[in-house]
């Protein structure tokens, strides 16, 4: 009989798609019995992000020996009449069940697991249908997770919106959580996405097992929490695997392969003195923001490379990927040339990961994605959170007050997450310049990178957590009729 696969079922998102492929070759290097992995792929919502992945794709058909095929599922008509991204993707999920039941009743092989994305629940219909174990792959923090957890019981005990609610949220494992830093999909009861939030919850428990891209040591009192119950009233919550930080890092350039322009502007500046500012594969900026990030960083002083996007062409699907900036039409008249000298403004997607592991880059202003919290902190780069959307403001929170490895910075949430020129001159300063706050998330930073590439190594706590996960889809793997 054919070796057991395991169905990885991802969303298109560079952020989620990636990591969650690398952590299915992860599971077949670290398995004691040959595994493979069957890849299924959902219709992408942007010209974009199917060109992405198909790029991605062929690039690991090229270089894997690993035992791994991609299998496109049938086109579906995607919805246009969405609320926002959660109710986008659940319903395009929803869309493509049928085709994932037949994909997978179609497998000649017996089946390990079903890993489907975070927003992918629907999908849990067709595991319990056909009895496959079905396993999330959780691509945001242990405090995130908990969070989702606990949203149920936080939907029957909280009686204010928590928009509305004073005080702080008792979240186990973590300091008091503020409500304004909650993901804006909890803010309103009556929308469709505090729906969706607490629905997901609901379902994470019927999981085999959660698989998150995290290390343990990074959020122990959190995954201590979920362990005990302490977040599902006290019910047993599915097992945790914290497998990460799983990165897609690209091997090192060939010596005849020229450096990026952004490397080779980086080579020239001495050593952590750069302030990195990247908003994500989605993150864009309006004229008056660029206008105040320009003013904030000339008056501060301190050398920058700066990611700058303008706005997506195509912002009606859910998805859209922002355009190259025009950068006379977003920037202030002369800043370029007044910056020449200690500043890059690069219009287009950057080499995010090359960027941070260059020793010239001393801070990172990011959207706190997880993605780029993660590769921060393999970097050991102190960070200033700048968060836009999603859950991005409560990563930022866990990232200044359970971690540590970050300074604070005033986003107004209420103007569409505007920081004004005098506090990103402030935090810079005070990430930059030397100081107390900043010399602390310096080096909680670089501890940090120490715990992550320990975990990761042969013995450490995410290696064995691979191993047991391994072992435990092997377990799990169920032959079907047709086999
Ligand atoms: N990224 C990049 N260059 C860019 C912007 C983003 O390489 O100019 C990469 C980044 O390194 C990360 C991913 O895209 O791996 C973004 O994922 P994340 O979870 O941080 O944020 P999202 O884009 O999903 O909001």
């Amino acid at each position: 009989m054919a070796n057991p696969t395991i169905v990885l079922l991802p969303v298109w998102g560079a952020g989620h798609f990636m990591p969650m492929l690398q952590a299915g070759k992860q599971l077949l290097a670290s398995s004691s019995r040959p595994l493979s992995l069957t890849v299924l792929l959902m219709l992408a919502p942007t010209a974009q992000s199917a060109s992405d992945i198909s790029e991605h794709i062929h690039r690991e058909e090229a270089a894997s020996a690993l035992d791994i095929h991609f299998h496109h599922l049938p086109d579906v008509k995607l919805p246009t009449d969405h609320s926002g991204v959660e109710e986008f993707l659940s319903r395009a999920v929803q869309l493509h069940v049928p085709h994932l039941r037949a994909a997978i009743i179609g497998l000649t092989c017996p089946v390990a697991a079903l890993v489907v994305d975070i927003f992918c629940m629907p999908a849990l219909d067709v595991s319990r249908e056909l009895a496959v174990p079905a396993y999330v792959y959780f691509t945001s923090s242990a405090a995130m997770l908990s969070l989702l957890l606990r949203s149920p019981a936080l939907d029957d005990e909280v009686v204010v919106e928590f928009k509305e609610m004073e005080g702080t949220l008792d979240l186990p494992g973590l300091p008091p959580v503020p409500p304004s830093v909650l993901p804006g999909t909890l803010l309103e009861w009556k929308s469709p996405t505090y729906k969706w939030f607490v629905y997901t919850g609901r379902r994470y428990v019927e999981a085999s097992g959660i698989i998150v891209n995290m290390v343990v040591e990074l959020e122990p009192r959190v995954l201590a929490a979920i362990a005990e119950g302490r977040c599902t009233r006290g019910a047993r919550a599915p097992t945790v695997y914290p497998i990460g930080p799983v990165l897609a890092l690209r091997p090192p350039a060939h010596a005849e392969e020229q450096p990026h322009e952004c490397l080779r502007w980086l080579d020239a500046q001495p050593s952590a003195s750069v302030l990195f500012l990247c908003f994500g594969s989605k993150g864009f900026l309006t004229k008056p923001q660029a206008h105040e990030i320009a003013r904030g960083m000339e008056r501060s002083g301190h050398r920058f490379l700066w990611v700058l996007r303008g706005l997506p062409a195509d912002i009606s699907r859910g998805a859209g990927d922002p355009s190259d900036a025009n950068l006379a039409e977003l920037l202030p008249g002369g800043f370029l040339g007044e910056t020449k000298k200690r500043g890059l403004v690069w219009p287009k997607r950057a080499p995010q990961k090359e960027i941070l592991a260059h020793a010239s880059v001393g801070g990172f202003v990011t959207h706190c994605g997880w993605n780029s919290i993660l590769e921060s902190l393999w970097f050991g780069v102190p960070m200033l959170p700048w968060p836009l959307r999603a859950e991005q403001h409560f990563s930022a929170f866990t990232l200044v007050y359970d971690m540590g490895v970050a300074v604070p910075l005033k986003v107004d949430r209420k103007r569409d997450n505007f920081v004004e020129a005098a506090e990103l001159e402030r935090a810079v300063r005070s990430l930059m310049g030397g100081g107390e706050e900043g010399r602390k998330a310096k080096e909680k930073a670089m501890e940090m990178m120490v715990v992550c590439r320990k975990a990761m190594d042969h013995g450490g706590s995410s290696c064995a957590s691979v191993k047991r996960l391994s072992e435990d889809l092997l377990g799990g793997a169920v032959v079907l009729p047709n086999v």
